[in-house]
């Protein structure tokens, strides 16, 4: 979905198109293209980089490797590449030569294409990303990634599908439809990219300039599962990718650093809790049923009660786990002080933190965002009640780091790029024909 702000999936925010191209206008935005091709859908095989232990272990077997040796082997392999970051099969110097070649001859260590890099001037970086072809028809599916830098941490923000079978009516992703489904390693490969264009391997370094956390920590030390689309319609996947991302030999993200924002998928949210333990993050956005109906129709299948319930039962959830409810302020919609009031009794007894978000409506979008004293009031009420109830500071407004925007955007290229090539001038663009259409 969308949003940007600090990080947002299932978040509206964001910039106007008019404040992002009045931003670039005025220099804010670097924008790069087609840069950090470290490979896309190279040639030579397929890329072993976002693969599970289990996937390794195929792949090297495919090659002769014998069983006894498979279990070396693919530790060898996964600390070269999720350890290290290595991008070539000669970096690996306690890989036996013959191995290397061989290895090299198969496959490749590429990462997806990053067609975009834009940086904003808060230092948050959003890439546009296209993904491997699936086939002869697919130029490879795009989808976007957002980097939100501050001091003591940084925050991935990643996507689980190109675009959402959801119609949340505050959100732009939801006005585009479902592609397909991420495979659980090009999810991870999210994490990749954003580590190599950062400078977050060892011996590696940040680009000039760059805004980085200097406390010490990784870059990347958080991942947000806000990017486009939901999750939990793609729960094997992600699970996958949390298990590959979380690995303590590996990539090394803390499960705790880990959250999983969902729409309101309740049948999979204790699978989620159970499987991958991460943290977990609910765009609630209303308090009565009719209203959520609207803003997030699947609540018409899982309605406000299943959904609290679903959260009561999560797996680990304490004082020092809460659940993050995140909460779009929507002028004369959802942002009375009798909302807050019944925002504050629904959530009794769970322990939770409370996300306001300040709508920034985008082309078509039918709300407005509530007055700056309404969120005020309404922040009030419930940290009173004893909830943490921080409003988001908008991150990465001039580059549009709002997933739904971006996808936007994609759409655009898309239709473009069609209109170009039925006129003979190029194909350049047409992507995503795989699965879903
Ligand atoms: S579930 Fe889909 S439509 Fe709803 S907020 Fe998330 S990305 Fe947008």
């Amino acid at each position: 979905m969308a949003t940007v702000l600090d990080i947002a999936k299932h978040n509206p925010n964001a910039a106007t198109l008019a404040v992002s191209d009045a931003a670039r206008v005025a220099g804010f935005v670097e924008k790069k293209a087609e840069l950090n091709v470290v490979a896309g859908a190279a040639p030579g095989g397929a890329s072993l980089v976002g693969l599970t232990r289990d996937q390794l272990k195929d792949s090297l077997s495919q090659i002769g490797v014998p069983e006894r040796d498979l279990k070396m082997r693919v530790a060898q392999l996964w600390h070269w590449i999720y350890f290290r970051g290595a991008k070539d099969f000669a970096e690996m110097t306690n890989v036996g030569k013959e191995l290397r070649a061989r290895l090299a001859a198969a496959y490749t260590l590429a990462r997806p294409q990053v067609v975009s890099e834009q940086v904003s001037k808060d230092g948050t970086r959003k890439w546009l990303i296209r993904m491997a072809s699936t086939g002869p028809l697919d130029k490879g599916a795009e989808i976007e990634c957002v980097y939100i830098p501050e001091v003591d941490r940084g925050t991935l923000c990643v996507s689980s599908q190109v675009g959402c079978t959801l119609t949340c009516s505050f959100c732009h992703t939801g006005t585009q439809r479902l592609v397909r489904n991420l495979t659980s390693a090009e999810i991870v490969a999210q994490l990749i990219v954003a580590r190599d264009s950062i400078g977050d391997w060892p011996h590696a370094t940040p680009p000039e300039g760059a805004f980085v956390p200097t406390d010490g920590s990784r870059f990347v030390s958080n991942i947000m599962f806000m990017g486009m689309g939901e999750p939990l319609y793609n729960t094997d996947n992600v699970i996958a990718a949390i298990d590959v991302m979380s690995d303590g030999e590996g990539l090394t993200l803390s499960r705790r650093r880990i959250t999983v924002s969902t729409s309101g998928v309740v049948p999979q949210m204790e699978r989620l809790g159970s499987e991958a333990n991460t943290m977990l993050a609910i765009s609630l956005h209303a308090v009565r049923d009719e209203l959520r109906d609207d803003l997030v129709p699947i609540n018409r299948k899982y309605d406000i009660e299943q959904l609290l319930d679903a959260c009561r039962a999560y797996p680990g959830l304490s004082n020092a786990r809460r659940i993050t409810f995140e909460y779009v302020m929507l002028k004369g919609v959802n942002d009375s002080d009798a909302d807050a009031r019944q925002l504050v009794r629904l959530l009794k007894g769970i322990p939770a933190k409370i996300n306001l978000i300040p709508f920034n409506p985008w082309p078509g979008s039918k709300y407005e965002c509530s007055d700056w004293e309404r969120i005020e009031r309404f922040s009030e009420i419930v940290f009173r009640a004893g909830y943490a109830s921080p409003v988001r500071t908008p991150r990465g407004r001039d580059i549009l780091a709002a997933c739904g925007q971006l996808k936007s955007e994609t759409e655009k290229l898309r239709a473009r790029a069609r209109m170009m090539a039925e006129q003979g001038i190029g194909a350049e663009g047409v992507y995503a024909v795989g699965n879903g259409e």
